[in-house]
């Protein structure tokens, strides 16, 4: 055999796998189709959104929040240009960091769209076509953007997330369709640099996987801060595209039909496996009606030695995951006894403010008929969000009602992508309220709102409300 391990796809949960694979002395191929690794998070993900988010909510400070704290610019400018030069080289500098991370492990890189020939043989198509043998394989094709039925995207006018981190111009008026967390990240960048953007959403709250109280006020927060509209509880049956502008027909709660134009209609819906090109037939592995491939407990699909990981199969869609997934599977082939838990991986929406949770939310806990206790500490009380002027949103904390071991954590606020990390950590040590109340933490920071919440939670003991 060529390799002790093949992976075929670069994302976040194929290369860190094939980092800890090379620690641990694998010999190791990574293949990837595009020309630069790193996947959709790097690429087309998280971090170009991220860019885009900072970069925008620096201009909607200096338009809004600079006077009120005595910084006077004279006519602000937007360079839109500039600003997606700027994402594109963030982009470019982390791909090349993965680049320099397989060299430095040794890995194999292969560029080119890999297809199973058999349960050990890879052919991989591009510039250079060849076939390599594996003992073990790691399938991390991950997911590409989902749509409605009937509904295409074009990619000039109807776009996708993709799209819209490269768009030529700010529209004038975004319709979204989707209230998760892509379509508000997304929203957001674009009504920070002045676009009407109109939300429309099936359901009846955003951001549907997450806490209910975070979805509720990141709506109020939106609406106020940034204007978008929220159309609630609207089932979008068309999209068309009118060359210069879109056309959206929605149903209404009351069934009623909806016409709405715009500039840019973005497909905000949801992502799907991936597995085109594969050719999964030549192994006889199925995928499921998401189009995931099935996994074990261990992440291996009916072949012991063919493991899935990260969007490619079932669990939360998101790059940590993947990349814990990764090493899951690895160390497990390594005959390793590795930790994975879906319940403690955090969900984040990088708005502003932002949104993270941990654990159970509180409409997860009435549905299984657990005892639980709440505890919530607003911002707003605190010193450092004083100071800064970060006033919206609290944490919440939920623990059991016997044991006071928490069961999720709800944060909705400045930094709170930041400060979800403690309670994973805690939970991850099946930490108490009480066990945090009583933790030092520094003045003035945001995370005393942690402190205060599970003071909350204990007995009612918060100090600042
Ligand atoms: P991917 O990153 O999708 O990588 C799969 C790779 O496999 C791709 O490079 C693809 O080209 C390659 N491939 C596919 N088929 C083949 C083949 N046959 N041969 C060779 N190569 C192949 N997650 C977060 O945690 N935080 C965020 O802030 C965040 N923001 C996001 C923002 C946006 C706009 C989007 C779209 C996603 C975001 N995500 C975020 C989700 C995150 O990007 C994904 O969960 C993550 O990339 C999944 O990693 P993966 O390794 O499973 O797959």
């Amino acid at each position: 055999m060529d390799y002790d391990l093949a992976i075929i796809g670069s994302g976040p949960g194929g290369y860190v796998a094939a980092i800890r694979a090379a620690q641990l002395g694998f010999k190791t191929a990574l293949i990837e189709k595009y020309a630069t690794l790193g996947g959709t998070c790097l690429n087309v993900g998280c971090i170009p959104s991220k860019a885009l988010l900072d970069s925008s909510e620096h201009y909607s400070q200096a338009q809004h929040e600079f006077k009120q704290h005595g910084i006077e610019v004279g006519e602000l400018r937007l360079n839109f240009a500039q600003m997606l030069k700027r994402k594109q080289n963030v982009v470019d500098t982390t791909c090349k960091g993965v680049e320099f991370l397989m060299k430095k492990n040794k890995i194999d890189v292969f560029q080119g769209c890999a297809s199973l020939v058999d349960a050990h043989t890879i052919a991989i198509q591009g510039d250079a076509p060849r076939q390599i043998s594996t003992k073990n394989m790691i399938l991390a094709t991950g997911s590409k953007p989902s749509s409605l039925p009937g509904i295409q995207i074009d990619k000039q006018r109807i776009i996708s997330s993709t799209e819209a981190l490269n768009l030529s111009e700010v529209p004038k008026r975004l319709l979204v369709i989707g209230g998760g967390i892509i379509g508000l990240e997304l929203g957001s960048v674009y009504a920070r640099l002045g676009a009407e953007v109109t939300v429309f959403e099936y359901l009846d709250r955003l951001i549907p996987g997450m806490d209910q109280d975070l979805g509720k006020e990141i709506q109020k927060v939106l609406k106020k801060h940034l204007k978008i509209q929220f159309k609630m509880q609207h089932q979008v049956t068309a999209v068309e595209n009118l060359g210069g502008s879109v056309k959206l027909t929605a149903k209404n709660k009351q069934g009623e039909t909806e016409h709405w134009e715009g500039d840019y209609c973005l497909m905000a819906v949801g992502r799907k496996a991936f597995t085109e090109g594969l050719n999964l037939s030549a192994i006889d592995l199925e995928t499921d009606k998401q189009g995931r491939i099935p996994v074990n407990a261990d992440l291996q699909t009916k072949h012991a030695h063919i493991y899935a990981i990260g969007d490619l199969i079932a669990g939360p869609m998101l790059a940590h995951k993947a990349e814990e997934d990764g090493i899951y599977a690895v160390e497990h082939l390594a005959g390793q006894q590795p930790h994975l838990d879906y319940r403690l991986v955090p969900s984040v929406l990088y708005t502003w403010p932002e949104a993270a949770g941990v654990g159970d939310t509180e409409q997860a806990l009435k549905e299984q008929g657990r005892a639980y206790k709440s505890g919530q500490f607003p911002f707003r009380a605190l010193g450092r969000a004083r100071a800064s002027g970060d006033l919206d949103g609290f944490v919440k904390v939920l623990a059991d009602a016997d044991s006071d071991e928490i069961l999720g954590v709800h944060i909705l606020g400045a930094r709170a992508a930041d400060l979800i990390g403690e309670a994973v950590v805690a939970m991850e040590y099946r930490a108490s309220a009480e066990d945090i109340a009583r933790i030092s933490h520094a003045h003035p920071t945001f995370s005393e709102a942690m402190r205060e919440a599970c003071l909350a939670a204990t007995d009612n003991r918060a100090l600042h409300v």
